[in-house]
């Protein structure tokens, strides 16, 4: 058996099962050997946080769990849906509520720069509100402006991260670091060098990896153009159903198709349509005899739709997780395999079977390292003194069961886990005991 401290996951989505009294056991991650999720990732948290931690106490929950306050989430306080620029007096009520979140018990602040409406804010406005969460010694954690070619372009997107790190003078974490489709691949050479030439400024700059080739998000946002669903959904129809604005509309949208590899890369895992469901958007547009780039507008007529988009290419993959700075991080969302099977599929994919890193690297990387930059206090180690969150794992059936056929797979191979000193899982069975605090800064 591997005896191990328990895996702490620095992005997750879990805080959408973690406030449903019938989910908060988050066995997803718990199966993992995972005994803490840090939640309200990609610029995106439950607001205020206060609320949010009181319900999770009086429930209980399965995993212990850290609360980020999210950028986009005070930026839509302040500015709802629109993308008009902060003004003076806009940051100071935004940074008053990012002090209230952090006094609340968060552990620093997280952007979504990619997504709407964190897209909309400059950089000046994300180091007005970093430099509030440097003073309460919080981290800085990040969905990049651009993990591709969209808009700045990947190193770009780097370059700001790290001058967000400068000017407010607090740690930088990279979340889910990648090259996103075939215009940026084989740049990680260039990022590590990047980024390690930051780090020797004095910058503390770190990132997590989910270990997938596929990323998973929403089909708007990965292929409809942000300047189109200024002011949310309703507003994208109307634009959409204006024939010149559409014609605009579709063009971009099919650039951005092919960006992400072409209408057969991307796969739909989440629909309230049951039909579209395991197709790619190549499939649909056949069904619905449309162009792909229409087929977009069509199915999200009908709600919201979550794909994954199968566009990263191995060696990428692999430069980045051998940096001893790159943690494991599942971004575990419903519908991409990687919320049942990140940790499990990293040791038997990446250890095992392809050895791109050894078990030692593993196991610090998924427990101690990930502690340190989180500056979570006495968790990530065995060490006396320390709070009891420990896993024993199998080494010859620690697996992940998941794939994009069947996203919701338990992992096999975890024989016991126990959270601040009591057995959660006990001979691979869920205990039902919900172990897990919210840990507060
Ligand atoms: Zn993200």
């Amino acid at each position: 058996m591997v005896v191990s401290p328990g895996f702490i996951d620095p992005h997750t989505h879990a805080d959408r099962e973690l406030k449903l009294a019938d989910k908060s056991h988050n066995k997803p991650f718990l199966f993992q050997g995972i005994t803490t999720v840090v939640v309200g990732n990609d610029g995106d948290s439950y607001f205020p946080s206060s609320k949010f931690i009181d319900r999770y106490t009086k429930n209980g929950i399965g995993t212990n769990a850290i609360l980020l306050v999210g950028h986009g989430t005070v930026r839509e306080q302040v500015l709802g849906k629109s993308d008009k620029e902060a003004s003076p007096e806009d940051i100071l009520k935004m940074q008053a509520i990012v002090q209230q979140e952090m006094d609340a018990g968060a552990f620093g602040i997280s952007t979504g720069l990619f997504y709407a409406p964190g897209s909309y804010s400059n950089t000046d406005e994300v180091i007005a509100l970093a430099k509030t969460v440097a003073k309460n010694n919080g981290i800085y954690d990040t969905h990049l402006r651009d993990e591709s070619s969209y808009t700045v372009g990947l190193i770009s997107a780097i370059e700001e991260a790290i001058e967000i790190g400068r000017q407010a003078k607090l740690p930088i974490h990279i979340s889910h670091i990648k090259c996103l489709g075939v215009d940026v691949w084989n740049q990680s050479k260039a990022i590590v060098e990047l980024i390690e030439n930051a780090q020797k400024e004095g910058i503390n700059v770190t990132a997590n990896q989910y270990p997938y080739d596929a990323s998973a998000t929403g089909l708007k946002a990965a292929v409809v153009p942000r300047w189109a669903e200024s002011g949310g959904m309703d507003s994208l129809f109307i634009r959409y159903k204006n024939r010149k604005l559409r014609k605009r509309i579709l063009a971009e949208t099919k650039k951005n198709i092919t960006r992400r590899g072409g209408p057969k890369k991307l796969l739909i895992v989440k629909s309230t349509e049951s039909k579209f469901v395991g197709k790619n958007l190549l499939e649909i547009s056949e069904l619905l005899n449309v162009l792909p780039e229409v087929a977009v507008f069509e199915t999200l007529k009908t709600g919201y739709i979550r794909v994954a988009s199968f566009n990263m290419n191995p060696k990428d993959i692999h430069l980045f997780m051998q940096q001893k700075w790159v943690v494991t991080g599942s971004d575990g969302n419903t519908g991409h395999p990687r919320k049942y099977g990140s940790f499990p599929r990293k040791y038997y994919k990446y250890v095992k079977q392809d050895q791109i890193i050894d078990l030692a690297t593993f196991i610090n990387g998924s427990t101690s390292k990930t502690a340190e930059i989180l500056k979570i206090p006495k968790r990530g180690k065995l060490k006396e003194d320390y709070f009891a969150d420990i896993i024993i794992f199998n080494p010859n059936t620690f697996k992940d069961k998941a794939n994009y056929s069947d996203a919701f797979q338990l992992a096999e191979g975890l024989e016991y886990s126990i959270i601040n000193g009591k057995i959660a899982i006990d001979k691979g069975t869920f205990t039902k005991q919900l172990n897990g605090r919210v840990l507060k800064k």
